[in-house]
């Protein structure tokens, strides 16, 4: 081996580096000695590793299609544990003298699936639910059963909601009524006196303090859901006066999602102390401090309080947490409560993975130029000519300046009539090639200037995938939200194409450029050269919180095949259930279509072409044939 191809030697480490999978893969997530991606749920038995592209190929054999979504059972189970097991040290290590009931809030994720896996590995924590809406809280009353359990129920109520509310206290869960604006009490109160069941009554308290991240509205003054101080102690006078005092028992509050600042965390858990001890010291019987979502994923592993990140480790959220409320109380009477945190993001988000495919690649040429121009070409593309020709390491910033001033100009010749479309075409591979030219060249400069940033992803390869965007990871589009997407096979090679990915919408806003990084945010990702024929499988990870339901029908792309996988402790695994996606017919009734009535109709277009002599009856057949498979078929290209 010559020196050369020593240093270019690519090795699995480098691939780990390059695509940061031990930063954001909390441990469920490696490469291995294949170079292939690893799923390890048990962190501490990584011999029970399995390949991702092994899983893949099983999928394959069995004739489903890409993308499929990924889901890994161990992985909740894993993250669930982690949880508790994290408030359960804080709690045991700092001496606090209450205990820790997390509940799951079903919006993160409300796959009947994932809500009865947070229910049956949540068990032997007794974990319960968090709802914000009627049907949540039906859906979750169809699979609580644990009465120490918590299930709260937030957001707006009407009468029929308050009823639920009540009925599952009678049924004996321990379910909570939060008042997330004033007039829910007289309409609980009312009710609840109707029905003869007493509620268990929550407050949902306006923060003053105010965190960072895309969410921030939930929290502070100008947050729409929530009671400030003087609603609080208004709702307290009532309840007094109601003699219904003893039915006010948990203070909740909600920041907003994925916090990524400790303080902000930490703050916030203060102020809410306080208002629980004055709450306490009211006479109220309290007993649970309900401090809502806001737990953040490390989604660029760069640890840090940049929004995709975080700055703080889940045992450290706990022990801030325990700690800060400890500090309040301590000095003063109030029994230490039952904590409860309502974390959705954090549980579910590792769980499942997007895989797909490439279907494509289209990359810039670096076009071949003649020497010169012919003789009669106009000025403008002559002088075009001359930059390109006179580009060098030292007049680049010129050079680019000059070949966008050219090219607008001759974009401006043809839009007057002025020059042809095959002079316009050659003008635009001078373009091209010089922006090649400066992008290579810009390497070799210490500090080059700002306008060359975007330069790597003007001239990155696109890489078309087969999904959308807009269906499974929507946050990507909607909040320029980063998850880690790397390929999750040939780790072993150099990956030699700087890409950009375009999603099959057809929708300009359907690509991802932008991507993780420790340090910033990268804008074109590595990936390895195509090689003929053979399938090549992207992965995009830690995509289970949030994106399933937000996901939308852009193009009438619908819901992908899911698959559930459940790995053994030696290493085995086996698939516990596949969903297939929505079928065309599936994803055109969703948008008011009746598929029988599309065939009928369709049925009479081709019989119109017979009658016209087009088509001949077996024509007929093979057309309608293809019609019915069409709309039993997947909405993703299929192979
Ligand atoms: C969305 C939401 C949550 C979940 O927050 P995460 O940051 O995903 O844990 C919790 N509580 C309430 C009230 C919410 O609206």
């Amino acid at each position: 081996m010559s020196k050369t191809e020593l240093l270019d030697r690519w090795t699995i480490e480098k691939s780990e580096e390059l695509y940061g999978i031990h930063n954001w893969g909390a441990g469920y997530f490696s490469i291995s000695n294949q170079g292939e991606v690893l799923i390890n749920p048990f962190r501490d038995t990584p011999e029970a590793a399995v390949s991702l592209i092994d899983i893949i190929s099983g999928i394959r054999e069995r004739g489903m299609e890409m993308p499929v979504l990924l889901r890994f059972e161990n992985i909740l189970d894993s993250q669930l544990s982690y949880l508790n097991e994290s408030f359960a040290e804080a709690i045991a290590t700092l001496g606090y003298q209450g205990v820790y009931r997390g509940v799951y809030p079903v919006k993160v994720n409300q796959q009947q699936q994932v809500i009865e896996e947070v229910i049956r590995f949540g068990q032997r924590y007794h974990h319960g639910l968090e709802v914000g809406s009627k049907a949540e809280l039906i859906a979750a009353l169809s699979v609580m059963k644990d009465q120490e359990a918590c299930l709260i129920c937030n957001g707006y109520k009407d009468e029929e909601f308050i009823d639920f509310c009540l009925y599952a206290v009678k049924l004996g869960l321990k379910c909570f009524f939060v008042i997330e604006i004033p007039s829910e009490l007289d309409t609980v109160l009312a009710r609840s006196e109707a029905l003869g069941i007493k509620p268990n009554l929550g407050i949902r308290l306006k923060l003053s303090a105010k965190a960072g991240g895309h969410w921030t509205e939930s929290g502070g003054d100008r947050s729409i859901f929530g009671l400030n101080v003087t609603q609080t102690i208004a709702i307290v006078d009532t309840l007094k006066e109601k003699g219904m005092l003893d039915s006010l028992k948990l203070l909740h509050y909600h920041l907003g999602s994925q916090i990524p600042n400790i303080r902000d965390i930490r703050s916030a858990v203060l102020e809410a102390a306080r208002v629980y001890a004055e709450l306490y010291q009211e006479g109220a019987p309290m007993g649970y401090l309900d401090l809502g979502g806001g737990l953040a994923v490390d989604y660029d592993g760069s640890n840090t309080n940049y929004v995709n990140s975080r700055n703080y480790s889940v045992k450290e959220y706990c022990a801030d947490i325990v700690e800060a409320v400890m500090s309040t109380l301590d000095p003063t009477s109030v029994p230490h409560p039952t904590l409860i945190t309502e974390s959705g993001r954090m549980v579910v988000a590792y769980y499942s993975v997007l895989v797909t495919d490439v279907l494509e690649v289209e990359k810039l040429e670096n076009y071949d130029l003649p020497d010169q121009p012919a003789e009669d070409t106009t000025e403008q593309i002559q002088n075009l000519f001359d930059v390109y020709r006179s580009l060098n390491l030292k007049n680049l910033q010129e050079c680019y300046n000059d070949a966008l001033y050219y090219r607008d100009e001759i974009r401006d010749m043809f839009k007057h009539g002025r020059i042809s479309l095959r002079d316009r075409s050659f003008a635009e591979k001078i373009f091209w090639n010089i922006i090649s030219k400066i992008a290579t060249e810009k390497e070799k400069l210490k500090n080059p200037p700002p306008d060359f940033n975007d330069l790597g992803s003007a001239i990155a390869a696109i890489y078309y995938c087969n999904f959308s965007v807009f269906q499974s990871i929507p946050d990507s589009w909607a909040i320029d939200h980063l998850f880690p997407i790397m390929p999750i096979h040939r780790l072993e090679e150099k990956p030699r194409e700087q890409a950009i990915i375009a999603d099959i919408t057809c929708d300009c806003d359907g690509k991802i450029d932008r991507f993780i990084d420790l340090h910033d945010v990268k804008r074109t990702l590595p990936l390895h050269e195509m090689k003929n024929g053979d399938d090549y499988y992207l992965g995009i990870f830690l995509v289970g919180a949030y994106q399933e339901t937000l996901g939308d029908l852009h193009n009438l792309f619908g819901d992908t095949n899911v698959v559930s996988v459940q790995i053994n402790n030696d290493g085995t695994y086996h698939f516990v259930r596949e969903l297939h996606g929505d079928s065309v017919a599936d994803v055109l009734s969703y948008v008011e279509f009746d598929p029988k009535r599309m065939l009928g109709r369709f049925r009479g277009l081709a019989e119109d072409a017979v009658r016209d002599d087009l088509i001949t009856p077996s024509d007929r057949k093979e057309i309608m044939d293809a019609y019915e498979n069409g709309l039993r078929g997947y909405t993703y290209y299929e192979r």
